[in-house]
């Protein structure tokens, strides 16, 4: 069997975000163990893109580790590539399957509204396909602007099976001559990039469902050019929350985004590689092993909507997964040297992103005032003002903090109350690390502060 050949192909007018993220995820899963994964940049719309752009599209598959698979050396950028497109346009017009078009803007805009009055699709009539050839040579002697476009084969059907959205008929009729290249001898996107797919020995396409309409046009180019034709799969959206699409125009969730609010890569890409296809596998899996359990047969054909929560559960098994020393590094300078990895080992169940910890940290060794929530303060008042003047009574005499709880309880005040009344007091929250380990971690002079605040509370 032929190895596998897939590729993303960003266009670099934005962030990469989660939809496009998801596509290339499932481009180099489609394609691992044994294939290839291609990265091409379609960064020909000049007006559009930024070479800002491709180094963070590329930084950022760089950070999801989708990197690593990419041959550095072998990245396309259809830039440079003009030539190329040029001389494949040059073909097709040399076959006799292409001819220019002289029609102007308006002509066109005016032949589309009389088409759509009278309820038909607004195609290219054909008109300048049946101009008499000496009239097109001395057109084009002048130098009269001419698009070119693409001879649609009369009659025919282009058939495909996609490989997410199934069997596709597409009478080529319905196509209308297309334009393959402007006035400007630029050549259309879909046109270039299905010469890139062909060039690069692309077997799979997986991208976006708003290019299936490129589609059959792709094919019947491809197919006069005598070129491989790849299979193509379309995924389906991904919606926001809300339930319109992500985009780059709205800002919305992009890689870079979620990267600064903490998320970690492992994370993300668990999340997508089950957004929208169904992988018999729950636990925390790495690119290798998620190739292992994916399969194009089993993208859905519906949108997919981004859901936070399962995207917080994923980041919750890959922080997991993070070595103690790891989140070591993480930890922000008032964490004393001696104390970095007890404070990891006693504050990570706590934590889900790195400044998390900063939180904790704030909270054990910082000087300001905890925040004291509802219950927290509910927790106050009802052990009161004695239990408060026992525990400091008892710092003041230099007793260790660990032993506060021994003291509180032999002065009668014991069970939840106490641990929630410390808690409260030491921390505002009544959720959070195991008391023992605060008590250890926690300065002796912030634990007095701390109850002093919290009778301050409770006047
Ligand atoms: N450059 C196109 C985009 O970013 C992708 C086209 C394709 O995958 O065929 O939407």
């Amino acid at each position: 069997m032929k190895p596998i050949v897939t590729r993303f192909a960003p266009s670099p007018s934005g962030f990469l975000h989660l939809g496009n993220a998801r596509t290339a995820l499932f481009s180099l899963l489609a394609a691992l163990p044994d294939g290839r994964f291609l990265l091409r940049i379609e960064d020909t719309d000049r007006a559009r893109v930024s070479p800002v752009f491709t180094d963070a599209v590329l930084a950022d598959l760089d950070w999801l580790g989708l990197g690593a698979y990419i041959d550095h050396q072998a990245i396309w950028r259809q830039s440079a590539r003009e030539a190329i497109y040029r001389g494949q346009l040059d073909r097709l017009s040399q076959l006799g399957l292409s001819y220019p078009c002289f029609c102007s803007p308006a002509e066109l805009a005016h032949e589309r509204e009389q088409l759509r009055a009278r309820g038909l699709p607004p195609r290219y009539s054909g008109r300048c396909a049946r101009l008499p050839e000496s009239e097109v040579k001395a057109r084009l002697a002048r130098g009269e602007p001419a698009a070119w476009r693409f001879r649609v084969p009369g009659g025919e059907t282009v058939c495909f099976v996609d490989r997410v959205r199934g069997p596709q008929t597409v009478p080529a009729d319905t196509l209308g001559d297309f334009v393959v290249a402007r006035a400007s001898g630029e050549p259309m996107f879909f046109f270039a990039n299905a010469i890139d797919d062909a060039l690069a020995g692309v077997t799979l396409v997986l991208r976006g469902e708003d290019h299936l309409p490129n589609t059959p046009r792709q094919i019947l180019l491809l197919n006069a050019l005598k070129l491989p034709v790849p299979e193509y799969g379309h995924l389906p959206l991904v919606l926001g929350e809300s339930g319109v699409p992500l985009s780059k125009r709205e800002g919305a969730a992009s890689v870079a985004e979620l990267r600064e609010q903490g998320f970690l890569p492992l994370a993300i890409v668990n999340y997508l590689a089950r957004l929208g296809a169904a992988i018999a596998c729950e636990d925390l899996a790495d690119l290798k092993e998620l190739a292992g359990v994916f399969s194009v047969d089993h993208i859905g054909r519906s949108p997919a909507h981004f859901d936070r929560q399962q995207l917080l559960h994923w980041q919750r098994l890959a922080l997991a997964r993070m070595p103690d020393e790891t989140l070591v590094a993480w930890l922000p300078a008032e964490v004393p040297a001696q104390a970095r990895a007890a404070f990891v080992r006693a504050v990570r169940p706590n934590v889900l992103f790195a400044r998390d910890f900063a939180y904790w940290a704030a909270v054990i060794y910082g000087a300001a005032p905890v925040t004291i929530g509802t219950a927290a303060g509910e927790a106050l008042q009802a052990v009161g003002r004695p239990f408060f003047d026992i525990a400091l009574g008892a710092l003041a005499d230099r007793t260790p903090p660990g032993e506060l709880p021994g003291r509180l309880k032999a002065a009668g005040i014991g069970g939840k109350r106490l641990f929630h009344a410390l808690r409260a007091a030491l921390t505002g929250s009544l959720e959070g690390p195991e008391m023992r380990d605060l008590l250890v971690l926690m300065p002796p002079d912030i634990i007095s502060r701390r109850l002093m605040d919290a009778v301050g509370v409770l006047c």
